[in-house]
């Protein structure tokens, strides 16, 4: 039998472990500590919590990598540290970025306010257009931003056709793709050079940590390494120590949010109190197909609109017993949040409804409890 590359549920687990030797503790040791004694007469060896290089962090970069395909991978402090030091790390000013309208809100701010501050001209494209992408390219251009699937609309972009012009020009494809997981989607296998994580979401997956991830090449994580160090966007270690712990179960912890999330849509797809459910499971989903051919599971994240308006949305979230009201998404609690009062709390009404979040919208990040029990909790709460 020839040996293929281990699946994600073994690298999960394994990836980048060494040899095993009596004695060992299986369970990896948590190494809570800022400094290590350096040997004398020499700078190598030097070991220090904002330098990304102690026990916990280094085990865990290697799996990541490995996970997503990527040459190498860095642990950052949260998903903002992560695509802030990525891009401080792609970007000069001067530099034009082209990225997509439908990308979360703190990465918007980022590029859009941040990043012009200093010196990046930002063009925001609708990524469903045709050509989009080529008909803004300038002789600037540098790079390109996307996310997918996209917080909270749960579209699925076709990373290919991007990827075909970022690698004709010359261009970096970054690729926020928190909402997948690496078990559902690897940007990389797609054609994209630069993957980033809210690590905070999946990959730790138990609403008690915060941590980002960039993975690409070796050089260019050296790179992000050097932004890291100096603006200091290193995680503490026992952060890195919860989400080894996490990603051992990332692999059964996503399959069951797929299995759990399309039943779900299923069930609301038959609803009258529901408008519209999105969920690229569905085969009515505008991009059904594409995540058909990109992803291999469509996901734990759905979102619903309710009949019922603002009000009826309200007596609705009050209602619900299993699933809490809560922020963020990718955990074993099932959460219901309303990107009006999140994401979306700067926009009028209005400006919300052309966005694609109507007053009405739901976004439901599906947990690990039983399906059958998560519909109970919906039905009793629509009645
Ligand atoms: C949450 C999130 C982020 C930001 O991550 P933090 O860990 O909260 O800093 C970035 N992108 C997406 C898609 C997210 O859902």
């Amino acid at each position: 039998m020839s040996r293929k590359k281990p699946a994600p549920a073994t690298i999960a687990i394994h990836g980048g472990a060494g040899p095993h030797h009596p004695g060992d503790p299986v369970a990896p040791p948590l190494v809570q500590s800022v400094n290590f004694v350096q040997e004398v007469g020499t700078e190598a060896g030097l070991l220090y919590t904002r330098y990304g290089n102690t026990p916990n962090l280094e085990r865990v970069q290697k799996r990541l990598a490995m996970l997503e395909g990527a040459e190498a991978a860095l642990l950052l402090s949260s998903g903002m540290g992560a695509t802030a030091c990525a891009m401080l790390a792609l970007l000069r000013p001067g530099d034009h970025l082209l990225a997509a309208t439908s990308i979360y809100g703190g990465t918007l701010r980022l590029l859009t306010e941040e990043f012009t501050r200093h010196g990046v001209d930002v063009t925001l494209v609708d990524p469903h257009e045709p050509r989009a992408w080529r008909k803004r390219l300038r002789k600037e251009t540098r790079a390109v931003f996307v996310e997918t699937p996209v917080n909270p609309s749960c579209r699925v972009l076709d990373l290919r056709p991007i990827s075909y012009l970022t690698k004709e020009v010359g261009l970096a494809l970054v690729v926020d793709s928190t909402f997948a997981s690496p078990v559902n989607l690897r940007p990389i296998e797609h054609g994209a050079d630069v993957v980033i994580h809210s690590g905070t979401k999946y990959l730790n997956g138990h609403h008690d940590a915060m941590l980002g991830v960039v993975a690409g090449t070796e050089p260019f994580i050296q790179e992000v390494l050097q932004k890291m160090m100096v603006w200091g966007q290193a995680p503490d270690p026992f952060a890195a120590w919860l989400l080894e712990r996490g990603l051992k179960t990332l692999d059964v912890r996503v399959r069951r949010q797929n299995d759990n999330a399309m039943r779900i849509a299923n069930w609301c797809a038959d609803r009258k109190e529901i408008r519209k459910v999105h969920y690229p499971g569905l085969l009515d989903h505008p991009d059904h197909e594409i995540a058909r051919a990109l992803m291999d599971g469509y996901g734990g994240m759905l979102a619903i609109e309710l009949t019922a308006g603002a009000k009826g949305t309200e007596r609705f979230l009050r209602r619900l017993k299993l699933f809490q009201h809560a922020a963020s998404l990718g955990g074993v609690d099932s959460l219901v949040s309303e990107p009006r009062y999140t994401s979306h709390a700067r926009l009028s009404s209005e400006a919300r409804a052309r966005a694609g979040v109507p007053d009405g919208f739901l976004r439901l990040s599906i947990g690990l409890e039983d399906a059958d029990d998560l519909i109970a909790d919906l039905e009793q709460a629509l009645k």
